[in-house]
Parts: structure tokens; sequence; C-alpha cells
């Protein structure tokens, strides 16, 4: 899944006879290139350096890295819940998803490959177009429906979200489907009017079913900087996020802001997009990911 290996680089700097404040100031440098931030990078490795003994070998600092970036995880749930994580959580026979992000991050497109993963299944889908704000928003999703042949509840620019939101749902319940995906809107001025936007939507969901949205995923850019990371925290203080897609996980050739945007959200991560196309969508496994990271 990813291509991403530190296992040579690391190897060649414990292989190199130099102190060990020397290496452990090359790991310090590789980490930082591999773009893990560098208040990271230290408080890792300041806890390797406690586990690790004066002279150390290979395996052993391995499986220390390994379990310390694993650790990183466990407000996630992870990596022991892994399993949980990956998997969607669907407590009803006909369910909601609503999907959140900023403009860019790959909202619709993930929306499309959701709706097509879950077709694939078997399950009858339903799109709704509740990205009123923008022109390209609705229609987007619309030509996605039409590719994929899946149906989509749209809304014309300037619409009220609620109302697109209600008559898809009000379609989900009525007719013959089982799954409604709800493409957001990501252009909000303030946390307030994102907060405000979000609990209404959920509040018109929830008077369908109060066990629904099955899941709000927060749809996050992998190769976004810390500018835009801060931007997708504010959706966090949305309490209703269950999980984590990592859009254009394809575009990262170093793993770094992958244990960044892992670390700085503490969500589990669902899913990871892989490309443009709608099958491009693969389950994120934490532990997977940390093994690509530092395995050959
Ligand atoms: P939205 O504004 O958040 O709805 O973002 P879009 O879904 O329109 O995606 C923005 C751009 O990112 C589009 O050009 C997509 O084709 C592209 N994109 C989305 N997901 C992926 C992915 O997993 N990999 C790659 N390489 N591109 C992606």
């Amino acid at each position: 899944m990813f291509k991403i290996s530190l296992k040579k680089k690391i190897n060649q700097i414990i292989g190199s006879k130099k102190t060990r404040e020397e290496m452990f100031e090359e790991l310090e440098e590789l980490l930082i290139l591999s773009d893990i931030s560098a208040d990271r990078v230290e408080r890792i490795l300041n806890k390797v350096k406690k586990r690790i003994k004066l002279i150390f070998d290979r395996d052993e600092f391995f499986q220390v890295l390994k379990e310390e970036l694993l650790l990183i995880f466990t407000g996630t749930g992870g990596p022991d819940g892994d399993k949980h994580q990956s998997g969607m959580h669907f407590p009803d026979t006909k369910n909601a998803i609503l999907i959140v992000g900023i403009n860019g991050s790959g909202k619709t497109t993930t929306a499309a490959k959701l709706a097509y993963r879950y077709r694939q299944q078997g399950l009858k889908v339903l799109l709704s177009a509740a990205d009123t704000f923008r022109a390209a928003g609705s229609s987007q999703l619309v030509m996605w429906g039409e590719k994929l042949d899946i149906p989509v509840v749209g809304g014309d620019r300037g619409a009220d979200p609620g109302s697109v939101v209600y008559n898809s749902m009000n379609s989900l319940m009525n007719r013959d489907y089982d799954l409604l995906i709800v493409d957001t809107a990501g252009r909000v001025q303030t946390r307030e009017t994102l907060m405000m936007e979000l609990e209404k939507l959920t509040r018109i969901i929830k008077k369908f079913s109060p066990a629904q949205p099955a899941e709000t995923l927060l749809v996050v850019d992998a190769t976004m900087g810390q500018n835009t990371l801060d931007q997708a925290r504010r959706f966090k203080a949305f309490s209703g996020i269950s999980g984590i897609i990592l859009a254009k996980a394809d575009g990262t050739a170093k793993g770094g802001t992958i244990i960044n945007i892992l670390d700085e959200l503490n969500i589990p991560v669902k899913f990871a997009g892989f490309g443009e196309s709608e099958a491009d969508l693969t389950e994120f496994s934490e532990k997977d990911f940390i093994d690509s990271l530092l395995g050959e």
C-alpha cells in the first residue's frame, strides 16, 4: 500500500561506527527530512533513547522505534484496535455517512469512492450533494453519479444544505436504498458557523433515526502542509467525527506527513485514497503503515 521505507537509511546510520550521540543526531535529521515535525521527532527519539541500552543492536532499535511510533495511535484506539478502526459502524439496516472536510481535500471524490465500494458490496447506495456553496460542488458529484450509475440527490447552488439532507434522508428511508453518502460543504468562515452547520445537518438526520449518521468522516489531504492541517483541526472540535479518510495518500513520497496528521488529529483512520478513480480506496491499517515505513 505505502511505498515508503526508512529501513535502509536507518540501517546505514546504526551500522556506522559513530558515537551514540552522533547516531541519534543523524536519526533525528532523517526523521525530520521525512517530514515528521521537529518537535514530534524530538519527543519520539527522547523516548527511544531512554529505552535503548548504551550499545544497542539493530533489531532492538527497530522494535523500540516501531513501538514508539505505534504509541502515537493509542489515542485513536489502535494499534490493537486495528480491525475496529478500519471497519465501518452500521447500526441500522439503512445507514447514512456524512463526509466533511475543507474544500480541495478530496471530499467529493471520496464520497464517490465510498459509494462505489459499497455498491460493489451489494448495497443500494444513494449520494447526496449537500455542498451547495460551490457551483462545482453539486455538479461534480452529479457527474460521479452518472459515471457510476448511482443516483444523486442534488441541490441547486445556494440551496439550503439542510433541505437537501432532509430530502436525501427521506429517499433513503422510504425507497429501496441501504446507504446514503452525504457530501457536505467545506467552505466555512469560522469554527462556529462550521459547528452550527454540521450540528444542524446531524440533527436533521437524527430525526429519522437517533443512531444516524452511522459515521461522520473527515477527509484529510495526506499531502497537506501545516496550514491545511490547522484548518482540518477546526473540524476536530466537532465531536461527531468518527473517523478520518486520508485522501491523496499516493501523493506523499514521505510518510512523515501522515504521522503528523495521525498524531495531531488523534482520530482513527478508516480508509486511504490512492488515486483519482473510484476504485482507488483502501482500508487503512496503522500497523501496516508503520510496518511499511520501517520494513524492507
Ligand atoms: P473536494 O473539494 O474536497 O470535494 O475535493 P475533490 O474531491 O474535488 O478533489 C480535489 C482534487 O483532488 C481532484 O482533482 C481529485 O481528483 C483529487 N483527488 C481526490 N482524491 C485523490 C487521491 O486519493 N489521490 C489523488 N492523486 N488525487 C485525488
